[in-house]
């Protein structure tokens, strides 16, 4: 019969403020632990929590960049429960108030593009961090209160997707928009964006949805990917050995790719929301909503559709240049520099990336910037040097941060562009190659590269590639 994966996902996302939600404390990651904490955070009796509004104009910037309904007045409550890392016993939430709405992303992962609806947008605060060392003798549990307060938003999605591939292919198109548009730094290892999928399977064409399962704290694309490949598989064997699926919280294993379970699920009752009485609501006035639409970027969609319309690009240079907004202005301002666009669009997909990534750097840390890179491609075009002998200009770039003409200047790499000297070395090549000049008057194409090689190779890389396979050619035309 054949079953069929529904999922939804909850992403919580950290806002990219300087300090916490509700206290003045640093939102810094890596500092030694509970360095980074007040009364506040640390949930002293008769302390008041006042509200950071950097984070809330940052949520209306990501809700308003999803499209959904921004809501003028939302309400921050208390969603109660006991945890050691959760000092006050419970965290200010935003329940039945939200401050967004609705809304949507569209994604493909290459089956064609799938609309994601976005259920809801909530503001909240970060709990703090058990650390539980298991090389201790007595199994103690450490904790670690620099998160505590941390403002988040939960960004909650319809169970609109089917495949493990799609929900993957959304995270990612998620955090593009979100670091794109600068409302979270995308740093997944240190916890600022994760996941949490709801995952169930109903079989194929039916309308009804099975119990779901949610696996907890997913920190990157393939763990997600994987971990919903597993559950699903897991509940379709459940199923099928005529058990039921029971509604529970799981985590990912990431080193055996299994999910375990951790508790059952408590319903949202439990909690016992209730309006925050120290939080008045929180109210967006219209001149502050302006201000933030005013303030909003060309969204990635727009400009992938733009590099495609005005530079002429493939829709696949198009969607790599603005996986990042880095990667995007970077494209544009060396065109503005006066690159042609493809060379300028192949030149960042390659090798320019293969060299950032080899020195593990961003887009903004790279040595070789617009002015930089657009040099280097005048001189292709120029035809001073060569595409080769341009890679290893473009690698000298990176590891001296000299221009592409000084380098080439100071190299003696410019290409010869003098034909007698080019025949000089045919002339040499054919004397001492008389074995392949046969083969290939014979009718074996492969030793006409042969000869190019041998040519180049003589003038040490430098000779233009077309000017001899010109001359080659006439050379060797009885
Ligand atoms: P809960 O109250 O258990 O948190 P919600 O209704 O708030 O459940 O939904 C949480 C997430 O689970 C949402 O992303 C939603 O799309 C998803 N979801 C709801 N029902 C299902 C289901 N049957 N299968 C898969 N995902 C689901
Ligand atoms: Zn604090
Ligand atoms: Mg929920």
């Amino acid at each position: 019969m054949g079953f069929e994966a529904v999922i939804g996902l909850e992403i919580h996302a950290q806002l990219s403020t300087k300090t916490k939600i509700f206290c003045g404390c640093s939102t810094a990651a890596g500092a030694s632990a509970n360095t980074h904490v007040c009364q506040v955070c640390l949930g002293y009796p008769g302390v008041l929590p006042v509200l950071n509004h950097a984070a809330v104009d940052l949520a209306a910037t990501a809700a308003l960049a999803l499209g959904c309904d921004l809501h003028p007045v939302s309400i921050f409550a208390r969603k109660n429960y006991f945890y050691p890392d959760l000092p006050k016993g419970y965290q200010i939430s935003q329940y039945d108030r939200p401050i967004a709405t609705g809304g949507a992303l569209v994604v493909d992962s290459g089956a064609g593009p799938v609309r994601v609806g976005i259920t809801r947008i909530h503001m909240e605060e970060d709990a703090g961090k058990s650390v539980h060392d298991a090389a201790d003798a007595d199994r103690k549990t450490s904790l670690d209160f620099n998160r505590s307060g941390v403002p988040l938003i939960e960004i909650v999605s319809e169970p609109d997707l089917r495949t493990a591939a799609d929900a993957a292919a959304y995270f990612e198109a998620l955090r593009t928009l979100l670091t794109w548009i600068g409302v979270n730094d995308g740093n997944m290892e240190e916890g600022s964006l994760r996941c949490d999928a709801n995952v169930s399977v109903r079989p194929r064409g039916t309308e009804a949805f099975g119990t779901k399962v949610e696996v907890k704290n997913l920190n990157s694309f393939r763990f997600l990917q994987k971990a919903i490949e597993f559950e699903v598989d897991r509940q379709v064997d459940v199923i099928e050995s005529g058990g039921r699926v029971v509604q529970e919280t799981r985590l990912f294993d990431s080193d055996t790719g299994v999910t375990v379970s951790m508790r059952s699920k408590e319903d949202a009752h439990d909690y016992r929301y209730f309006p925050d009485p120290d939080l008045p609501p929180v109210v967006l006035a219209p001149e502050r909503l302006a201000r933030i639409r005013s303030a909003m970027p060309e969204l990635p969609d727009a400009r992938r559709a733009r590099f495609v319309s005005a530079y002429g690009l493939p829709a696949y240079d198009a969607a790599q240049l603005t996986h990042q907004k880095a990667l995007a202005d970077l494209f544009e301002a060396t065109v503005a520099a006066g690159a042609a666009p493809k060379p300028v669009s192949n030149w960042l997909m390659g090798e320019w990336t293969r060299l950032l990534k080899d020195r593990e750097l961003t887009v903004e840390a790279s040595p070789v910037q617009a002015a930089a890179l657009a040099g280097l491609l005048a001189l292709i075009d120029a035809g001073t040097i060569n595409t080769a002998t341009a890679k290893g200009v473009l690698e000298q770039m990176f590891a001296t941060g000299r221009s592409a003409a000084a380098i080439v200047e100071a190299e003696g790499l410019a290409q010869i562009d003098d034909d007698a000297q080019v025949e000089g070395f045919i002339a040499a090549v054919l004397a001492e190659h008389a074995d392949a000049v046969a083969s290939y008057r014979a009718g074996k194409a492969a030793s006409f590269g042969f000869l190019v090689g041998q040519v180049m190779k003589r003038a040490a890389g430098k000779a233009n590639p077309t000017r001899v396979t010109a001359l080659l050619t006439r050379a060797l035309t009885p």
